[in-house]
């Protein structure tokens, strides 16, 4: 078995006992994205010196005989969301083209204060908006498991270069779904953790009181390592927790029997793939079967989660890309006549069609006259949503539910309808509204051979429960363990 094959905790295993070189890990992954990702578009740049660099330290120290961190040689595919120093960061953005950051996000920062190797940025859509990639201002990226397919979104490059061993593990932000779908789609596992738990410090803002970064990797341990490395308090995010982090590894192998498992009736009605509807039943069954306690219970706002969400983020964005004015950051228009034609042509010209309507929904939603009916009402459903699950967990431990209605669509296939993308995060949404972690795991196949995501929910700063749940069905399941044809392409060649 080649080292990339490893999971996360494995690798930096060997890295730390010598068996290998970081360097060697680093080197390994460069030559099959070199081989591989042409046609996969998972990547939007790397940093093959900083990687390097950082893999000969890790191995300096492993020589040395000091501790080079619980992250050793880890080799990380990072969304250009999170700012990197001296890395170009675009946000998926023409209007953050040639943005050299003069700071480092404080996930990226501790990842390597933990051994980590950043290989490169990750593709994504456009300011973290979408739910497909195809919103990249830079270029698509396809679902290693049908080349003609989208990998989900915004973090779909995250959850494409796991799935296709182009990285050991991968950053993806969520504000409605965007770790959690594209996992599912890919076929990955991934973590969206309880808002705050992680800091969000130089990762670029879409909607402040919803964005939360978070660890896609094969299984769950690899993410409860990482989680535990950049986890807790930063005082450069005060929205950060300051909670004690969990011991997700222990975790992870504690296992989840006695835990009562709640699925919320909601959650599978129209819209919902039978054969997701089906593979997720089979997993909820898995659970049943191995010592967990199934109950029925109710999320009855629900239905009106959709509509809340893209009320709330877009007034969040609107305000937030107020900044991108062509001054400070990346791309200004030539040939302005004056100062206020130099903002609006950057701005036309630097945003993509996505983020315009999203900054004029927002505005919209916003102005004078229209608040209370759109924003204020929409703030109202949000606590509604939170009410719903504060009353639903006080009978069960977990909710298990679809994570996306529908396996990977074909590439163009919702471009042209913004209302269809947006379904694609209707059983994702809520868990962000109401402040709440979620999971993301393999739990099947659809009769195309394309994977299918079961979402674990818990309540805020539950997620060692993930963790039981996951990692246990994981013991149990090898659906987290399968490649896709394209991740085998190296050898072939
Ligand atoms: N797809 C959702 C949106 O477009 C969620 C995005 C995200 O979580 N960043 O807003």
């Amino acid at each position: 078995m080649d080292i990339w094959q490893l999971g996360l905790a494995s690798q930096v295993e060997h890295v730390r006992t010598k068996a290998v070189s970081a360097e060697d890990v680093a080197s390994a992954y460069f030559e099959r994205i070199e081989a591989v990702d042409d046609r996969i578009g998972s990547y939007l740049r790397l940093d093959r010196e900083g990687a390097m660099a950082q893999a000969r330290m890790v191995d300096e120290q492993v020589r040395a005989g000091r501790d080079p961190g619980p992250l050793a040689g880890a080799c990380i595919a990072l969304k250009d969301i999170f700012v990197t120093k001296g890395v170009e960061t675009t946000c998926g953005s023409k209007i953050l083209e040639g943005f050299v950051p003069p700071y480092e996000s404080t996930v990226s920062e501790r990842l390597k204060a933990a051994g980590a190797v950043i290989l490169g940025k990750a593709n994504m859509d456009e300011f973290a908006m979408g739910s497909s990639t195809e919103h990249s201002a830079y270029r698509i990226c396809r679902n290693p498991w049908d080349l003609d397919r989208v990998p989900g979104g915004s973090s779909g490059g995250s959850a494409a270069a796991v799935a296709a061993g182009l990285c050991g593990v991968a950053m993806g932000t969520d504000t409605g779904g965007s770790i959690r779908q594209p996992a599912a789609l890919c076929g990955v596992t991934g973590l969206r953790p309880t808002y705050g738990r992680v800091s969000r410090y130089g990762m670029i803002a879409f909607a402040s009181s919803l964005d939360q970064g978070g660890p896609m990797g094969r299984s769950a341990e690899d993410c409860a390592l990482v989680l535990e490395a950049i986890a807790g308090r930063d005082p450069a995010d005060s929205t950060s927790l300051d909670e004690p982090v969990g011991r997700y590894q222990e975790a992870c192998r504690t296992g989840f029997k006695g835990m009562c498992v709640g699925i919320p009736k909601e959650y599978f009605r129209e819209g919902l793939d039978p054969q997701v509807e089906a593979a997720v039943r089979r997993g909820i069954e898995t659970l049943a079967a191995n010592g967990a306690t199934i109950k029925e219970v109710s999320l009855p706002h629900t239905e009106y989660a959709i509509a809340a969400y893209y009320i709330i983020s877009p007034a969040e964005a609107s305000s937030n890309l107020a900044r991108y004015d062509g001054v400070r950051y990346g791309y200004r228009a030539r040939d302005a006549s004056d100062l206020m034609d130099m903002y609006c042509r950057s701005r036309a010209e630097g945003f993509g069609s996505e983020v315009k309507r999203r900054i004029m929904l927002g505005t919209y939603v916003l102005s004078a006259g229209y608040y209370d009916a759109y924003y204020g009402r929409a703030q109202k459903v949000r606590t509604l949503i939170a009410d719903d699950f504060r009353k639903a967990f006080e009978d069960c431990d977990v909710m298990v539910t679809p994570t996306s209605p529908v396996t990977a669509f074909k590439l163009g296939s919702r471009m042209s309808d913004p209302l269809q993308m947006y379904l694609a995060d209707m059983y994702t949404i809520s868990c962000n509204l109401a402040g709440l972690t979620g999971m993301s795991i393999p739990c099947g196949m659809d009769g195309q051979g394309l994977p299918i995501g079961m979402q674990v929910l818990a309540p805020a700063l539950g997620e060692e429960r993930l963790f039981r749940v996951a990692a246990g069905y994981q013991r149990l399941t090898d659906w987290h363990r399968r490649w896709p044809e394209v991740a085998q392409a190296q050898e072939a060649e």
